[in-house]
């Protein structure tokens, strides 16, 4: 730690020595943006590539004492993760002690207010701005080199200001991989009639635009990079990720968002965030910038990606949307293609939070870049002109949300140890953890409310700055139901993404909540915890518990080292359905399994000679289309690879060549519609998702493809459908399936990502290792039913919504539709069979609690 004696020596030093003072910097040369990259960034028909931006910071790390370039790791594709640093020089030398302070200010608990007080004074405003989230905007990465070369080549008051007030943490690019993707396509259609079209795949290798619903679990690992600045080391005072829109309405969007506003947020953060906002807008219909709106469209209760979910950590969190252009490729909008028609936005005319409507004309990449160097600015400026209020802002944030969750109905969860899961459980507090939560563990046994928790349960008060982050992310959840969640005749305005993100609901984990406990005698959990099953060698063989997720993992390393496994199929002493044997003297591999997974290898007395069968791992293939991609299925290559599952990418051909039995034993449609499955688009839709592409690029499996897959079934294998996918099967295949949901308008029947309690069977091998009650995630789902007819008996249902009060957290109306009905469906087809899972098995990956419907549909 510095002290103030030593800050003012260093004061001193600065300016009698004439090689530290600004006049040195400005005399310096500082590459131009158009001089590195040959062109000037903005420019029509030209996008710069990701290895010559991390070459121009490294040039200008070099050339400037203002900025300080960090490479977080490698991407998930490899290339350099960077975060920029950017702030006056004497600012840049002393991070440690604005660390400290920030942290303090942040999360000031335990420390004295007058010590507050002093490190107002001296702290820093933290502010962090993200471009090129969604890969195909490139308008935000394109206005990073213009930014960064005025901030470090520019000696007015303004621009000092900034530096000496503001450390400014860019992301020049949050997703880089998805940034050369692009950058390639462009190229590669210029001046053909695809020219400014969409890719035909995702901008991500799993993930494409749900890059910004990872802002809660941080499965990529980009995310986790963003997360380890924003949420741990440098809790920033705002936080702006710059977006594109649609072309043809409004040409600029900066919150305040509109209504309805996701609850437990400290009210404070929504007057900083309409501050800000306010600010940048200003800033812009100065400069003359035409088609501004706010507080439309984008409701304050989102998704919890990366500006909806920063609220909760206390950090003024906001988006920029840009009306989008044909990536860099001019577009002509004529006047009467505007419109409005979104919430806060009736119609394309004149109102208070869009004064001046833009009236048409050429719209560029270079009008882009231009709005978001401007509001990028704006935003800087104005927190460099309020440091200390904005600081102390920061303060009073922090103290009164730790206050609310002291006084609050509940005022701390408890996360038992003994869990369905317990190996998941401690994933989730993993993740919380790089979430910045406090998190607490019980060394001994203890008990609240007569009800006795063992030796490493866990305990997360709510009496801390980031309650409203815990109250959300672990606490059932109701979604806004009041005027601002309907329209005038009565039918739904749909949630922004999910209507709920309770975690612990998704991934299957109690939590109890609890009042006034006192948690005196637990440890601060400081580290992610450490994983390791045990592993004490034995002659007769291992357990592995079914229950587990990770047990799968393990078991797919096991099969791949040729290892003997079985599992069991009825109950017997200390064994259950589905838990796993395991047999083999391969002591150095099992131990190593056990350390990598967590999974304990619990030795056997006895080896069961029935009961059991040997487990057969199923070759499985996942259909792929172009369109743009589809995120369900890369989310669930990212689940496949994640739990070491081998499995193959099926794009059309296979389909339409036939003899699939020959590779395959299943075959997984991710959620799509119908027509993206078949092919059989619209040419409006078409031209819709993804402008001119090339032949080559329309996907669809056609009436071959289908044929041969009724036919893959017939021989024996296995059709696994996720939610929407249902559709193209049940028609083709003329299953005795109705959905009946279909045709119900959203005043009869709405559920958007909400967690619905379902009844399990799990005396099916299909649900084996699941409790008898659980949650599903529902959200575009179906609820099935079985028509009349001559094959009842070769239909079974799996999982079934509850009765009544089925929902757990989120949104229903018209719960009575989908009572008692079927969640999840197999079907006897030929010699093979189809199952149709209704809810979101896993979705983003975030399910945990149902991955194995999917799990065991693999592994027999
Ligand atoms: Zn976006």
């Amino acid at each position: 730690m510095r002290s103030l004696y030593n800050r003012f020596q260093l004061l001193c030093i600065l300016l009698l020595c004439p090689l530290f003072s600004g006049l040195i910097i400005a005399d310096t040369p500082i590459t131009t943006p158009e001089a590195h990259f040959g062109f000037k960034p903005g420019s029509d028909q030209k996008l710069t590539l990701w290895k010559d931006v991390v070459a121009y910071f490294d040039t200008l790390q070099k050339e400037s004492d203002r900025i300080k370039v960090m490479n977080m790791g490698p991407t998930t594709m490899g290339n350099p993760f960077l975060v920029v640093l950017i702030s006056s020089s004497e600012n840049l030398a002393e991070l440690e002690w604005f660390q400290k302070i920030n942290k303090a200010i942040t999360d000031p608990r335990g420390i004295e207010k007058s010590v507050i007080e002093q490190y107002i004074c001296e702290g820093k405003a933290v502010i962090c701005q993200s471009y090129g989230l969604h890969s195909s905007e490139v308008g935000g990465p394109q206005s990073v080199p213009g930014l960064t070369y005025d901030l470090l080549s520019r000696q007015d008051a303004e621009t000092k200001r900034i530096l000496d007030n503001v450390l400014f943490f860019m992301i020049p690019d949050f997703n880089p991989d998805g940034g050369i993707m692009i950058h390639e396509w462009y190229h590669s259609t210029l001046g053909s009639d695809s020219e400014g079209s969409n890719m035909p795949w995702l901008y991500h290798k799993y993930i494409g635009h749900d890059t910004n619903r990872d802002g809660d679990f941080l499965n990529m690992v980009e995310s986790q990079y963003v997360a380890k600045i924003l949420y741990r080391d440098w809790p920033a005072q705002a936080y702006v990720d710059h977006h594109q829109m649609g072309s043809y309405g409004a040409r600029f969007f900066v919150p305040p968002y509109c209504e309805p506003l996701r609850p437990y947020a400290d009210p404070l953060i929504w007057r900083e965030i309409s501050w800000y906002g306010s600010h940048i807008a200003y800033k812009l219909e100065e400069n003359n910038i035409k088609g501004v709106i706010n507080s439309a469209m984008f409701p304050g209760w989102g998704h919890f990606g990366w500006h909806w979910i920063t609220p909760f950590h206390n950090i003024a969190g906001m988006l920029t949307e840009s009306a989008s252009s044909k990536l860099a490729t001019p577009l002509y909008i004529h006047p009467e293609q505007l419109s409005g028609g979104s919430r806060g936005f009736p119609e394309y005319k004149a109102q208070s939070t869009f004064p001046s409507p833009w009236e048409g004309g050429w719209w560029r990449l270079g009008d882009i870049v231009k709005q978001k160097q401007i509001a990028s600015w704006a935003l800087l400026d104005l927190a460099a002109r309020n440091r200390e209020t904005v600081l102390r802002n920061a303060y009073q944030k922090a103290i009164r949300q730790t206050e609310r969750g002291a006084k609050g109905d509940f005022t701390g969860l408890v996360i038992p140890a003994c869990q369905h899961d317990p190996l998941t459980m401690k994933r989730m507090i993993n993740t919380l953890h790089k979430s910045g939560i406090d998190i607490k563990m019980a060394k001994t046994d203890f008990s609240v409310n007569n009800k006795v928790y063992t030796a490493g349960s866990f305990f997360i008060s709510l009496a801390q700055p980031k309650m409203g982050l815990i109250r959300n992310l672990l606490m059932e959840t109701h979604y806004a139901d009041n005027d601002w969640t309907h329209d005038k005749n009565g039918s739904i305005l749909e949630p922004y993404d999910l209507s709920t993100h309770t975690m612990n609901e998704f991934m299957g984990v109690l939590v109890d909540p609890v009042k006034n406990f006192d948690s005196t005698g637990f440890i601060t959990v400081v580290n992610d915890l450490e994983l390791k099953g045990h592993f004490t060698p034995s002659a007769n063989g291992y357990l592995l518990d079914g229950k587990l997720n990770d047990s799968f993992v393990a078991v797919n390393l096991l099969i791949n080292k040729g290892i003997k496994i079985s599992r069991v199929t009825q109950a017997m002493k200390g064994m259950n359905p589905g838990d796993f044997i395991v047999e083999s003297s391969d002591n150095q591999a099992l131990s190593e399994i056990a350390a990598q997974t967590g999974v304990d290898f619990n030795p056997l007395a006895d080896l069961p000679q029935e009961g059991i069968h040997s487990v057969k791992r199923n070759r499985v293939g996942m259909y792929q289309r172009y369109w743009g991609g589809n995120m369900d299925e890369g989310w669930t290559r990212f689940l496949l690879e994640k739990f070491s599952f081998p499995y193959r990418t099926l794009r059309d051909e296979p389909f339409t060549k036939g003899n699939l039995n020959k590779d395959l034993d299943v075959i997984i449609f991710p959620s799509d519609s119908a027509d993206m499955i078949t092919g059989q688009l619209s040419e409006r839709s078409r031209r819709y998702l993804s402008g001119e592409l090339p032949a080559k690029y329309k996907s669809g499996i056609n009436k071959e493809g289908i044929k041969n897959l009724i036919e893959f079934v017939k021989n024996g294998g296995t059709l696994v459908t996720f939610a929407d996918s249902y559709k193209f099967v049940v028609d083709e295949f003329k299953l005795q399936i109705r959905n009946v949901l279909e045709g119900l308008g959203s005043d009869q029947f709405f559920c958007s990502g909400s967690t619905l309690k379902a009844d399990i069977d799990i005396s099916d091998p299909l649900a084996w290792g699941m409790p008898k009650k659980g949650l599903v995630l529902f959200t575009d789902s179906p609820a099935f039913m079985v028509s009349p007819g001559n094959r009842n008996e070769d239909y079974q249902t799996i999982v079934r919504y509850k009765d009544e009060n089925i929902l757990k957290s989120g949104w229903l109306v018209g719960e009575k539709n989908i009572a008692q009905k079927s969640a999840l469906i197999k079907v006897k087809f030929g010699k093979g069979k189809i199952i149709l899972i209704g809810f979101r098995t896993q979705h983003r990956a975030q399910t945990a609690g149902t991955f194995k419907f999917l799990f065991n549909a693999i592994i027999e």
